[in-house]
């Protein structure tokens, strides 16, 4: 109960002052598939192709199921903006999203699509595979979705000790980080580079997932310089929230201790350092995690 009025009083970020995206699609309440069997088989191979949030022993088991099936998305829903306030604030997050990326890419002469974002609860199949609400947010380049189970950010409060609106808005942006990487090829270039006998498929996650939070620096950067949305204590609550789901920080909780080989997304000071550095300064250019 306590964590409930938490959840209503602790936001700063003036999410509704941005536009409403219309991309939402909202899965939210209906029979959905990939939440029932744990099977685990293709776990491994899928992950390396999958954006995901948070990596983690616990988050990395539960990832994926249903084996060897080949991966069938849900039927699709009409997109739109759902009604109920944790909607409202995530497709307006989205929206935002859409802004910042609409205007860097037409600078670029380019056209940017956005991604569609699915809420769901349980599990959900997806053009990657079926998926299980334990992955925590993630992204799936073969549908370029973005799949959002928004228990996740209870758990980021609770387990994470990430407070506010402006963490939940970071994660987000993260996943659109991911989105924009796709566009851009590198996820494609980063899936060749783990194919290859030389290349250390963890060493190159982290570089994917650091620049996922250095793009989701740019969009805090717009979202305050050009829009207003930030208020005092958003870009530490974003900060503190890198920080609680670094690969280190989450070692540490879970066994006891850290194994730096094992990381799939950075260390705690690594993904701060990087949000850092695209939000202050707005630029692709300055997002380079793989030089
Ligand atoms: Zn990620």
């Amino acid at each position: 109960m306590i964590r409930e009025a938490n959840l209503l009083t602790s936001s700063a970020m003036r999410w509704r002052q941005s536009r409403e995206s219309q991309n939402v699609q909202d899965y939210r309440g209906r029979a959905t598939g990939g939440g029932g069997g744990m099977r685990l088989g293709l776990g491994g191979i899928v992950l390396a192709v999958i954006a995901y949030f948070v990596g983690g022993p616990q988050l990395v088991m539960s990832l994926f199921s249903g084996a060897g099936s080949a991966p069938t998305s849900e039927a699709p829903v009409q997109p739109g903006a759902p009604a109920d306030e944790a909607g409202q604030f995530v497709s307006h997050v989205l929206g935002d999203t859409e802004e910042t990326w609409n205007a860097i890419f037409s600078q670029a002469g380019r056209e940017y699509p956005p991604p569609y974002l699915a809420l769901f609860d349980e599990g959900i199949n997806t053009g990657c595979g079926s998926a299980s609400s334990a992955a925590g947010p993630f992204y799936c380049p073969n549908d370029r979705k973005l799949y959002i189970d928004l228990t996740f950010f209870r758990q980021l409060e609770t387990e994470f000790a990430a407070q506010g609106d402006f963490a939940k808005a970071y994660v987000i942006a993260h996943e659109v980080g991911h989105h924009v990487q796709n566009l851009l090829g590198t996820l494609e270039q980063a899936r060749a580079a783990q194919g290859r006998a030389s290349g250390d498929a963890n060493a190159i996650q982290v570089r994917v997932e650091l620049q996922a939070d250095c793009y989701a620096g740019i969009w805090a950067h717009y979202a305050d310089s050009q829009r207003q949305l930030v208020e005092a204590g958003d870009i530490d609550e974003a900060l503190n929230a890198a920080a609680s789901v670094g690969d280190d920080t989450i070692q540490k909780r879970v066994q006891g201790q850290v194994n730096q080989e094992s990381f799939t997304h950075g260390s705690a000071a690594q993904r701060q350092q990087w949000f850092r550095k695209g939000y202050s300064s707005g630029s692709v250019d300055d997002c380079n995690t793989f030089q």
